[in-house]
């Protein structure tokens, strides 16, 4: 007998991820597509699944996305600043074009669920993802549950101390140096002018400028929640060495105050993804799976 098959869709600003895993979460198949305008976009990603014969989708998505069971919106992405996505009725149009449950959350939320269920936060009840690439996001699992707050956490333009002597007046259109504007991908690049992600790390004192960046975060969500694992993803935290030199600053920074988490387990407290690259599908997957209810 065939087994069970579960469709995860990361859908991205640029790209849209597709996959199908099976029951335990392997992955089975993959494709991906440019994000174009919705119409055509979603038609192509229902074709993918509907072919594929999944039992039910989870999708990952970019945001602002409307969360809120009770909202008339629910499901649609909301005043995102790819101008042809605003307002477009995702998870209807998904489900009535695939015909299986769908199962909505952030692209943070579902990589957090994977490492949850799959990765390196397994059997742990209060994490935290961070992902830094093009952007920062941060998603919550708390109580053994994932937060949404009143929409979703948008951790990435929190307000961190900065690094000494950096004057980088910071790229986020919103708020310029919050962390997403001082520490995600695009803010190194135009920060130390240069055009390829490899050059940021040959650049005196980049390693040491980031890893704070991340580090005053952890810092912060470690105070304020409890944590009991932080789990980095995303292109940046990929960088050789950026996530020990990130421990050993959130050890500092951390400061002995607290006797959880361990600073001389650091390396028990703060994992690089462990699914990574596909704590996004697999983790988009496996909410189809856990979280559809017809
Ligand atoms: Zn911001």
């Amino acid at each position: 007998m065939k087994g069970l098959r579960y469709g995860g869709l990361e859908c991205g600003g640029t790209k849209m991820v597709m996959a199908v895993c099976d029951e335990k979460g392997t992955v089975l198949d993959t494709a991906t597509i440019p994000t174009q305008a919705p119409d055509e976009t979603l038609e192509h990603i229902v074709a993918y699944f509907k072919e594929r014969d999944v039992q039910t989708l989870g999708v990952g998505a970019f945001g602002p996305v409307d969360l809120n069971f009770a909202s008339p919106t629910f499901g649609n992405i909301l005043n995102t600043p790819k101008l042809a996505w605003q307002n477009v009725p995702l998870l209807k149009t998904l489900k009535e074009g695939a015909g299986v449950p769908v199962v909505l959350d952030t692209d943070v939320n579902a990589a957090l669920y994977g490492e949850v269920v799959l990765g390196g936060a397994k059997g742990i009840d209060h994490a935290a993802y961070i992902t830094v690439g093009t952007g920062i996001g941060i998603g919550l699992w708390l109580n053994g549950r994932l937060y949404h707050g009143s929409l979703h956490s948008e951790g990435g333009h929190m307000r961190i101390a900065r690094f000494p002597g950096d004057t980088f007046e910071g790229n986020c259109p919103f708020h310029k140096d919050c962390l997403e504007g001082m520490a995600a991908g695009p803010a190194l690049l135009k920060r130390y002018n240069v055009e390829k992600p490899e050059e940021i790390w040959k650049q005196e004192g980049s390693m040491d400028l980031e890893s704070h960046y991340i580090a005053e975060a952890i810092t912060d969500l470690t105070m304020l929640l409890s944590l009991q694992r932080v789990i980095l993803g995303g292109g940046v935290c990929d960088t050789p060495g950026l996530v020990e030199r990130i421990r050993e600053m959130t050890a500092e920074k951390l400061g002995d105050y607290l006797p959880r988490p361990d600073k001389n387990q650091m390396d028990q407290f703060i994992l690089p993804a462990a699914l990574y690259p596909n704590q996004g599908i697999v983790g988009a997957a496996v909410l189809g799976r856990d979280f559809s209810t017809i």
